[in-house]
This record gives C-alpha cells, structure tokens and sequence, in this order.
C-alpha cells in the first residue's frame, strides 16, 4: 500500500475534530455569557416595587435554567437566626416537593453546611438515583444567606457553567442586598422623619407644640421685618376651662381640647400659618402678612365657630356652652420686634377680652 493523498487527511480530521469541539466549548460559553449579560442587564432594568426581590430570585432562576437544564432549582433562604430555612424561588412548580426533600436531604447530609462553611459550591449526589445536585452559597462576603440548589439531570455540571452560574448568584445577591439597603434607608429616613415630627407635635391635638411655636415666630418676626410685611399673633383662651374640667371630668375636658383645636386649625389654614398649643387650654396663631383687620376677621370666625360647636358647659360665665376668648397684636414692618413683645401685646389684648367678659375678642396694635 502507497501512502496517497488521502492519508494526509486523517489527521487533518483529527484536527478538525478538535478544533470544532473547541469552537463548540467556545459557542457554549458565549451563549452562557450572553445569558447571564442578559439576565444581568434586566435586573439591573427593573424598577424597584414590592415584589423586586422575589423579581430578582425569578430572573436569576430562568438564566440558570437557561444555562443548564436542572430537573429541579430554586433558592433557600435562613433566617437571622441561620437555623430555620425557606425556599425562595423554585421552578418548575410541579417539583417543589421533591426539591424540599432534596433540600432536608442535603441539609442532613451535610453537603450545605460543608459548602457554607467553605463558601464554596459542591456537586453531591442527589436523593434520587442517578442525579446529581449542586449546592451553591448564597451571600455576601460578611454574612450567608442561604444557598442556592439545583437537581442536574446531566450528572456533572461542566465547570464553564458552574462558573457562570457562581457570577449569576453573586449578582443576584448583590441586587438583593442593594434593594434591602435602600429600603433600610427609605425605612429609617420616614422613621426620622416621623420622630422629627413629634418633637414639632403637641401629642394631645396634633397642633404645633410650643417649641415649633417658638421657631416659627421667630422666623415669621425676622421676615416680616426683612420685607416689611404685617405679622399677627392671635393667643386664644378657653373660657371657664376649669370649671369645665371639675364638671365634666378630665378625659371630656382633652376631649373639649381636641375639638377647640381642630377648629383652630381649620380656621387657621393659610399657607404659612401655624396653630399651635401654647400651653394647658391656651392655643396661638401665627399669621405671616396679616394685618389687624385680617387678623381680627379670622378671629371672629373662630370664636363664632367655637359657639356654634354647642358644647355644653353648665358652669361656664359666658353662656351654657363653651367659648373661647381671644387677643389678637399685629404689627407692620419697622425694626425687628421681640417675640417676647408680641406675645405680652397679644396677651393684655386676652386679658382685656377676659375682663369684658369673656367670648370675645381684642386687639392691640404695635
Ligand atoms: P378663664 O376663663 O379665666 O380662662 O378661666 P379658666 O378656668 O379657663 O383658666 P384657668 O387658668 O384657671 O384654668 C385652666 C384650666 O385648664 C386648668 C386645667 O384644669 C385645665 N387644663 C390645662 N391643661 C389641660 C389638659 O391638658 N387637659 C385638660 N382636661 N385640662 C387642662
Ligand atoms: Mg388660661
Ligand atoms: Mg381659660
């Protein structure tokens, strides 16, 4: 026999043979990345509602899917405590038993608490003959959160997927943990924010209490001799309170308070006005760019509207129901005023209102 041409393409094929596995190796891993690219990029394109993290576990389960063909997959979570566990998501939903017996399986065996500890993945064999299940940590590098395990038809995972499967998790977590951060975050800022609020609050009505009071009319006293606009202040007195409280009780006399001031704070709505418990059964007002006249208006409107709430008060001087009395200062422009000043101006009016006997109102003028 003579060597021919033909001898030379035995190897030739041979080469080819090699060379198209390896081209497929090549194939199957661009299509792995391009999955777990894709699945990546949606992730990172969701928005964030309420149900994003079981969201995020869907995604990440499908890529996997995707990239390898399991019997069975999903996500196990622990709680803070590591010792109670939950599965998270899972597919297909046909086999969610025979993946939580894998699960309690695996868990006994040992194999999870081995690839936790090592923070590595194991392929171990499965419950099920012939199979073989991955295990795979699921956490940050400071705290486990659970693993992720999937029932392989194929027996051994190759380890290009295995690889893809470790970056697909590691993103997925890190999504999950971005997403519990920033809700931690939103959680503590409304939670500040409310604290915040209750130091302003007064408990009892919910009006301003007397240091937002303070504040406000500090600041409403600087702009108002700033731009030389009007600023008044109204203190308000319920009539009698006393006599109210030793008829009625105390619990009716908070709830008489919480009436007055609802009506306070209806009559006082202006943007930039504040109502507010000045202190026991006394409320004030801050009234920015209100002269007397506007201000002697919206306090003939509370106290007509107080009247005609019609809560009796038997012992009350003024009449058979509860009243209010008022004294309203006003002042416009000129050198900046102490608040101090304003109260002692807007308190004689008060008194002024009490010595005329009481359901009425005075003003004063600075
Ligand atoms: P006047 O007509 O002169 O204003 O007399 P008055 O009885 O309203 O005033 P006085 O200052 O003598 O009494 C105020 C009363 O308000 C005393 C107290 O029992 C009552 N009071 C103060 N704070 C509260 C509160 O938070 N709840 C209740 N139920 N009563 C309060
Ligand atoms: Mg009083
Ligand atoms: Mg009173």
């Amino acid at each position: 026999m003579t060597r021919g041409a033909g001898d030379e393409s035995v190897p030739t094929v041979a080469v080819n043979a090699e060379e198209h596995k390896a081209r497929l190796a090549n194939r199957r891993l661009l299509d792995g990345m391009d999955i777990v690219a894709g699945a990546a990029l949606r992730l990172q394109a969701t928005n964030e509602a309420d149900a994003y993290p079981a969201h995020v576990e869907d995604v990440t389960l499908s890529a996997i899917h995707n990239l390898v063909d399991f019997h069975a997959l999903g996500m196990v979570w622990f709680d803070p405590t590591g010792l109670e566990w939950k599965i998270g998501a899972y597919l297909p939903e046909a086999h969610k038993a025979l993946l939580a017996e894998e699960i309690q399986h695996q868990i006994e065996h040992d194999f999870v608490g081995w690839a936790i500890t090592q923070n590595k993945p194991v392929s171990v064999p499965s419950r099920a003959r012939g199979k073989r299940t991955f295990i795979h940590p699921l956490g940050t590098q400071r705290r486990i959160l659970g693993f992720f395990v999937g029932i392989s038809n194929e027996g051994y995972i190759p380890d290009v997927y295995q690889k893809l499967i470790s970056i697909m998790l590691i993103y997925c977590v890190n999504t999950l943990e971005g997403h519990r951060l920033h809700t931690e975050n939103l959680e503590r800022r409304a939670e500040e924010k409310r604290l915040y609020k209750l130091t302003l609050e007064d408990p009892l009505t919910h009006l301003a209490n007397r240091r937002h009071f303070d504040e406000v009319l500090g600041t409403e006293l600087r702009r108002a001799a700033r731009t030389g606009s009007a600023l008044s202040l109204m203190m308000i007195d319920i009539d009698c309170f006393k006599a109210y409280n030793d008829e009625y009780g105390h619990q009716q006399g908070d709830e008489a308070l919480r009436r007055v001031a609802d009506a306070v704070s209806a009559t006082v709505c202006r943007a930039g006005d504040l109502a507010a418990r000045y202190g026991g059964e006394e409320f004030a007002a801050v009234l920015p760019a209100t002269d007397a006249h506007g201000a002697a208006g919206v306090a003939e409107r509370l106290r007509s509207m107080i009247e005609r709430l019609h809560i009796p008060h038997e012992r009350s001087s003024t009449g058979p129901c509860l009243t209010i009395s008022l004294g309203v200062s006003s002042v416009v422009g000129g050198p900046e005023l102490e608040a101090a000043s304003l109260i002692a101006s807007a308190d004689r009016a008060l008194y002024r209102a009490k010595r005329f006997g009481g359901n009425r109102l005075e003003c004063e003028i600075i």
